[in-house]
């Protein structure tokens, strides 16, 4: 295998390795057996990420996707209903889930292109009581949602919307910590409003594995057994726990380098002729391109030993493990690529 330590990985920003400083976090920490929840590491984890983010309890699970379908099973039952975006990681990448493992059916909404979901579609598509229906009970929403940042005041009155018409409100906050850098508030602040939160501890926060739930003391309690049900329940996973503990100390603030990589390496891209770049909020846009170009391209970077998901729509991710070099370096191998290229 080639040194992956050379390689510029721009395909997300889940590729993250852990550093010396994590590794020896995890090597070092306590450990006991998390389904008598008797293990102090994952115990802190929990603990010290509510408290971070304003919650009563957390709950540790092996994935994002875990985390958010144990949410929705907790809020709804059998023939309950949630209102999701078309776009949403919940409704459209997670395989299906809460309908096939739940028992919920979603109600997908188109996003906006600020990637939120109009306050009037989520009030038109509540179901009335009625035995022709699901039962709406919940309202995801999703940020950042493909590295868009929904604002304060629209969270405030979606959450408002949901409360006053009896649904939960949840949020799928893998990287809400992104959201809560760009935004300058505090986590509390970005997640205030919801009745649950799921936050990935895996992405740009660069543990190696790793989701918190947050809500409720008893919500919480209620949703264990779901993660229990659905294999998520983890012995001396403190081993895991202690790299969240870390990287939640350490790499929440620094996500703001990641956001001015972005924007330099969108910058740059936008200066070739052909190409549609977006400017990034976060540490995520897109690249427009010409189809021809994106084999000839993925295999000239490759070639540079630069890694990223080429398509018509190539989506690039910066994270703790790309440098401001790792970006003049990308920017000088697709500017040499398409110097050459005749669309
Ligand atoms: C990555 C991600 C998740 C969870 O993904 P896992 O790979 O299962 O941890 C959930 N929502 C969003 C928006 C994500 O980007």
């Amino acid at each position: 295998m080639s040194n992956s330590e050379n390689w510029i990985d721009l395909r997300s920003d889940t590729v993250t390795h852990p550093s010396d400083a994590m590794r020896a976090a995890m090597a070092a920490a306590p450990v006991g057996d998390d389904v008598y929840a008797d293990d102090p590491t994952v115990n802190r984890l929990q603990d010290y990420a509510a408290d971070l983010f304003g919650f009563e309890a957390g709950l540790f699970a092996p994935s994002g996707t875990q985390t958010n379908l144990i949410a929705l099973m907790t809020h709804c039952g059998r023939g309950d209903e949630y209102m999701v975006g078309q776009e949403a990681h919940t409704y459209k990448y997670e395989g299906g889930g809460a309908a096939v493992l739940g028992s919920i059916q979603p109600q997908p909404i188109a996003n906006q292109p600020d990637g939120s979901i109009a306050l009037a579609d989520i009030e038109g598509y509540i179901k009335p009581a009625d035995d022709h229906f699901a039962r709406t009970r919940l309202l995801a929403l999703e940020n950042t949602i493909g590295g868009r940042v929904l604002g304060q005041d629209y969270m405030r009155a979606a959450t408002s919307l949901a409360h006053a018409k009896g649904l939960a409100a949840h949020l799928d906050g893998a990287r809400v910590c992104n959201a809560a850098v760009k935004l300058g508030v505090s986590l509390r602040d970005a997640t205030a409003g919801f009745d649950s939160v799921s936050v990935c501890l895996s992405k740009g926060l660069g543990a190696p594995v790793g989701s918190v739930l947050l809500g409720s003391k008893d919500f919480i309690e209620r949703s264990r057994r779901w993660r229990k049900m659905l294999g998520g329940g983890m012995r001396q996973a403190g081993i895991i726990a202690a790299a969240g503990i870390y990287a939640l100390e350490h790499n929440v603030q620094r996500l703001a380098e990641d956001h001015d990589n972005a924007a330099q390496l969108s910058a740059g891209l936008g200066e070739i002729e052909g190409l549609k770049v977006t400017t990034p909020q976060t540490n995520i846009f897109y690249v427009g391109m010409p189809a021809a170009a994106c084999e000839p391209l993925r295999a000239h970077l490759e070639r540079q030993q630069i890694r990223a998901s080429i398509g018509p729509h190539t989506r690039l991710v910066t994270h703790l493990d790309i440098s401001r070099e790792d970006v003049q370096r990308t920017i000088g191998a697709f500017k040499s690529f398409f110097k050459d290229f005749k669309v």
